[in-house]
């Protein structure tokens, strides 16, 4: 009668600075329910683990309160209900349902806003388990400040406890989601290859899952179990062709290293060696191989290089990139600011 997905759990939730705050204001309701936020409001775009979560904290509960009554709805199964209830005079049911839980865990909120009998209903619904000292997890796409149509009374109540965002994940994240979804399969992937899904995909986490289901079923189209970098890629070409992007070459990274770094334009081909320009110009040698994956000798040519200082450039700013948090972060704002039209 909850209604919960058992796979969605704390364990396998991946904590990243992205979502951090929103995770641990979960688990700590998980815990101790209408102790420290009440309601617990997460809100964040699409595909970012909203549901994950608000599933987690409804699974952990039960798990550790077995006799406990928890119920996940949605705010449109919620209107939906309602207006069913109101067709059949099953009021009071409905209102038992929702006013008689422990825990309630109500997913997408913002759909709420423009209904007003739902609304008018929720405000109750609230205030009776808020009264009863009962827990209340909201998400949402947005703010309540910033959700059009939902009554103010309604948004002062949502705004009572916590507000949690969560944002897309960065590099580092990403490839740890990557990492720990790779490992529940039998699959081996080279490093090289998350590092590519990484840098391509950004979006968000179900478009990250969706890029690793499509290089499985690709592998499985070729009956192996070992994932080159030429799958990987011819897997994932059609989703990023339906990706907004730019016609992304090397001298569109050039240009965005050199804007990133306020070098004037043209920097980073000249001749010069100072740190100043070679960090920079190694870092754009290292994003035209990930992200174009162009040859050595092309990537040098655009540079006014030999192959081998490419080479070199790209095994040094690789190796960095593993170990310094601050560098992948730079990296990953190049590349969106590249793939940025
Ligand atoms: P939302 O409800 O915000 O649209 P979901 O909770 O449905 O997003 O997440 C989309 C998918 O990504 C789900 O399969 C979920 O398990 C997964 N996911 C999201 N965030 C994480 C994370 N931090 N760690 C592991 N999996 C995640
Ligand atoms: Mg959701």
């Amino acid at each position: 009668e909850s209604a919960l997905n058992p796979k969605y759990t704390f364990d396998n939730f991946i904590v990243g600075n992205n979502n951090n705050l929103a995770q641990a204001a979960s688990l700590a309701v998980a815990e101790t329910p209408a102790h420290k936020y009440n309601p617990l409001f997460i809100y964040g775009g699409s595909g970012l683990g909203k549901t994950h979560l608000i599933q987690a904290i409804g699974n952990f509960y039960l798990t550790n309160n077995p006799g406990k009554r928890v119920l996940y709805t949605t705010s449109e199964k919620f209107t939906y209900e309602l207006v069913n209830a109101i067709r059949e005079k099953t009021n009071q049911d409905f209102r038992n349902k929702h006013r008689t839980v422990d825990l309630l865990l109500m997913d997408d909120v913002q759909f709420l806003a423009t209904k007003e009998l739902a609304q008018e209903e929720f405000f109750h619904t609230f205030n009776a388990l808020y009264e009863a000292g009962k827990q209340i997890v909201l998400t949402s796409d947005r703010l309540p400040s910033e959700t059009p149509h939902l009554a103010d009374r309604l948004k002062t109540r949502f705004q009572m406890g916590l507000l949690a965002d969560i944002q897309p994940p960065d590099y580092e994240t990403r490839l740890a989601i990557l990492k720990s979804k790779i490992e529940d399969e039998y699959f081996t992937f080279d490093e090289e290859i998350v590092e590519y899904v990484a840098n391509n995909i950004t979006s968000n986490v179900r478009d990250l899952e969706g890029a690793l289901k499509r290089i499985l079923a690709y592998a499985g189209i070729e009956r192996t179990n070992t994932i080159s970098m030429e799958l990987a890629q011819k897997a994932l070409k059609e989703i990023l062709s339906t990706l907004p992007q730019r016609n992304i070459t090397i001298s569109v990274i050039i240009d965005e290293v050199e804007k990133y770094y306020r070098l004037p334009k043209g920097s980073l081909i000249t001749k010069k060696r100072s740190n100043d320009i070679a960090y920079p110009r190694h870092i754009a040698m290292y994003i035209s191989r990930v992200i174009l994956d162009e040859s050595y000798a092309s990537i040098g040519d655009a540079f006014k290089r030999d192959h081998s200082t490419v080479m070199n450039a790209v095994k040094k700013i690789k190796k960095m990139v593993t170990e310094d948090t601050e560098l992948q972060e730079i990296i990953n704002e190049l590349v969106t600011n590249i793939k940025k039209d």
